[in-house]
């Protein structure tokens, strides 16, 4: 089953002078429970087409379906409420609320959607992302690395169907980035989400079940499968 596919989605940037046609022409679907990493040179469109697959923006033209809902059609107040159930992020910002502890800014996305968090897979996520001993911690008080992890457990806290992820080993050393994309594929075995992740890291690239290359705005899949 797809839970998510594009059909001759273009977007562009700008008019005249500063036009950018940062995606051209691109189809893609991913099936439920598939792990899918996009590489390509900086600038190729990347972020945009995760971007687009997670409804942040709207394309130039274009479909993107997501679980069977046509998300270019819906409006913001709708789409808001969908991305929250349905899509956890994982930016390269990590956007932390300062005054929020550790556990308090992983919880938050389940208590806005007033749902009662799952103490065990909250503790077992902590436990995962080594932030057990930093729980009551403020951001302010974390290094660079541990505040990535954070932001990495608040994306996965309402266990969404989809993970999308913009470099989350980015400001990771090599032990943690291991254990970040170990926690990725047991998301996907474990609760058969589906993640969706840019990196530059081939060696991260290759734990995906199909690798997407991004140039100049195209997108094509490279080789076959690795499962
Ligand atoms: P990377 O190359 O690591 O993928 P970029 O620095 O290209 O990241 O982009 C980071 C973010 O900044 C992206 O979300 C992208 O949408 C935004 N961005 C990139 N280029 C521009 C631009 N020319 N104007 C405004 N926003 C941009
Ligand atoms: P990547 O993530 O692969 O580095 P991006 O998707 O960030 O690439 O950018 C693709 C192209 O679109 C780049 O030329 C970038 O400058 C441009 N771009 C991205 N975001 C914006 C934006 N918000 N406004 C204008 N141009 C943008």
């Amino acid at each position: 089953m797809n839970i998510l596919s594009t059909l001759n989605l273009y977007k562009t940037y700008g008019t005249g002078e500063t036009k950018v046609e940062a995606l051209k022409q691109v189809s893609i679907s991913v099936s439920k429970g598939e792990f899918v990493s996009v590489i390509g040179p900086s600038g190729s469109g990347k972020s945009t087409l995760l971007n687009m697959v997670g409804a942040l923006d709207q394309p130039t033209s274009g479909m993107v379906t997501i679980d069977g809902r046509e998300v270019h059609k819906m409006k913001e107040e709708e789409l808001s409420v969908f991305r929250r159930r349905n899509i956890g992020f994982i930016f390269q910002s990590f956007n932390l609320i300062p005054e929020l502890n550790v556990e308090e800014n992983i919880v938050l996305p389940i208590l806005l959607d007033y749902q009662k968090p799952d103490q065990h897979y909250i503790k077992e996520l902590l436990g995962l992302l080594g932030l057990t001993e930093r729980k009551h911690h403020l951001p302010s008080q974390l290094s660079g690395g541990q505040q990535q992890r954070v932001a990495i457990g608040r994306a996965l806290a309402t266990k969404p169907a989809i993970i999308l992820a913009d470099e989350p080993t980015g400001n990771l050393d090599s032990k943690n980035s291991q254990d970040v994309m170990n926690l990725l594929k047991l998301s996907v075995a474990q609760y058969h989400q589906t993640v969706i992740m840019i990196t530059h890291n081939h060696s991260y690239a290759s734990f995906a079940d199909r690798v997407f290359q991004v140039n100049d705005g195209m997108v094509r899949e490279l080789g076959a499968s690795r499962r």
